[in-house]
């Protein structure tokens, strides 16, 4: 298998975001209102999410066709019954030229002070907690949860106290809580954990979205430079976040600005549904269901995985400018393919 499967647009398949379930524990206001997935919401059976065995398979084909990064998702993935025994399998994983996949996770990180150092010995490389207030009230109101903010904050403490790597992913959204910009940067300066605000997106068609909510990352970075002196980190490369350290050494910030600055000419991401479906744009209405494929064959799931990358043209976010006029679309949901 060669290592390089190129796009209608010449962009290599390197990243696989897979979701281990299509549940949740919180219910964040931007990803999962309530009102849609209240108590009648019909998530997937067990039955039709993908085995272990089948998600190793896709993963392995796409590893051997040139992704470099694996990143478990969800829903919250760390719901998922034995996800230790599934990120020790993944971590075996060896590309082409021998070298190890980077394994990634992200979470809401309320189960993380239980299972970050299981997840750190099977083997995962590092950890995205995504939170949007240090503040308990607001961490009630925007995740909608009664759970407290502290279960998120021991979580991110054992984790780092594992060794793995955290960054933390502040969904940014005008009126909800951008008055916390600040203090969120200043919470984790000097702790090792890298904030990277994030532009809020039109994903799905349940939350609403307008394009005053959004929050410029450029108006970001400018209220944390009123305060710190920042210096932009250059490699930017396919990574989806500009990124600046401050000047003083205490730390990196990023932001990603998936709205005000589309970077979909460098995307080189596919997602996998719980239920084993490929979307190879954020913003898709369907998926290629790899499911048949993955119970069969390694060369039967490279044939549907790399057909369906090799036909991608996907550039959403480039095409959205101010007014989508897109809205009445079909577009999957974000807690089903983990953002
Ligand atoms: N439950 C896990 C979590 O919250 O980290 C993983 C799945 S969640 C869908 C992945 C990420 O998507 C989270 O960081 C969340 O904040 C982000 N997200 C959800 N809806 C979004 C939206 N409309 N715009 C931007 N980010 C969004
Ligand atoms: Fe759950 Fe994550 Fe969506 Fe929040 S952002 S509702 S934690 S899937
Ligand atoms: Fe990639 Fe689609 Fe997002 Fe563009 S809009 S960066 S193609 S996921």
């Amino acid at each position: 298998m060669g290592d390089r499967i190129g796009d209608l647009r010449g962009r290599a398949l390197r990243d696989l975001r897979i979701s281990l379930t299509d549940r949740c524990n919180l219910r964040c206001v931007y990803c999962m209102p309530r009102e849609i997935f209240g108590p009648d919401h019909v998530f997937l059976p067990r039955e039709r999410l993908l085995t272990f065995d089948q998600i190793e398979r896709v993963a392995r084909v796409a590893v051997g066709g040139g992704v470099t990064k694996l990143r478990l998702t969800g829903g919250e993935p760390l719901l998922r019954p034995g996800i230790t025994d599934l990120v020790s399998r993944l971590s075996r994983l060896r590309r082409p030229d021998g070298g190890a996949v980077d394994l990634a996770l992200t979470t809401n990180g309320t189960a993380l002070a239980r299972l970050a150092a299981p997840l750190r010995d099977a083997g995962l490389d590092r950890v995205t907690v995504s939170l949007d207030s240090l503040d308990d009230e607001g961490f009630g109101r925007i995740s909608d949860t009664r759970m407290p903010l502290g279960r998120v904050l021991d979580g991110i403490r054992a984790a780092q106290a594992a060794g793995l790597p955290v960054k933390v992913n502040t969904v940014v959204r005008r009126g909800l809580n951008d008055g916390e910009i600040e203090s969120i940067a200043e919470h984790f300066r000097g702790t090792g954990a890298v904030v990277r605000f994030i532009e809020y997106m039109d994903v799905g068609t349940t939350n609403g979205w307008r394009l005053d909510d959004v929050v410029p990352s450029a108006e970001v970075v400018e209220r944390i430079r009123r305060r710190h002196r920042l210096v932009p980190v250059a490699e930017r490369g396919s990574a989806t976040a500009s990124r600046f350290r401050y000047a003083d050494g205490s730390g990196e910030i990023g932001v990603i600005s998936s709205v005000t600055e589309a970077f979909c000419g460098s995307c080189t991401r596919a997602r996998l549904s719980a239920d084993g479906h490929l979307f190879t744009c954020l913003f898709a209405s369907d998926g290629v269901d790899l499911g048949p494929a993955a119970a069969e064959s390694d060369d039967t799931v490279a044939e549907v995985l790399f057909g369906a990358w090799r036909r991608r043209d996907d550039r959403y976010s480039e095409l959205r400018g101010a007014e989508t006029g897109d809205h009445d679309r079909a577009r999957v949901e974000m807690s089903f393919i983990g953002g």
